[in-house]
């Protein structure tokens, strides 16, 4: 399991990019990267942006780890648990458990891929 949230970022920019960082606004695979800060500017449209943009995990202020327990419980270990049940397994509100268990469900197919992948990591 990763140890920090910026190694589960790391590891969502290798799954969904492959080492290049596609702009999510105009897709061109030409950007700078902020220093130590997983973000990038894009050079064509000049907007910033992390991997997370236009996933489940946009916008959320969950640290992914929390949000890769979350995939690996209803998606794999525990795919009846409550929203309650799971607040109380991640340490977070329940507000924010229900949407995570939403997006997690309502996941697009081109991203289901990725939660595979997630599943798979988190199960070694
Ligand atoms: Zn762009």
């Amino acid at each position: 399991m990763f140890k920090t949230h910026e190694e589960c970022l790391v590891y969502l920019e290798k799954i969904r990019w492959n080492g290049t960082p596609i702009c999510p606004y105009c897709g061109s695979d030409k950007a700078t990267m902020y220093k130590n800060e997983h973000r990038y500017r894009c050079n064509s449209c000049f907007t910033s942006y992390s991997v997370t943009v236009g996933t489940i995990f946009h916008q959320t202020h969950v640290d992914l780890r929390k949000w890769f327990q979350a995939i690996l419980l209803l998606c794999k270990l525990n795919r009846d648990i409550s929203v309650r049940k799971l607040a109380q397994e991640i340490h977070v509100n329940r507000a924010t458990a229900s949407l995570m268990v939403s997006r997690i469900r309502n996941t697009s197919p081109e991203q289901t891929e990725i939660l595979m992948k997630i599943i798979e990591i988190s199960e070694e």
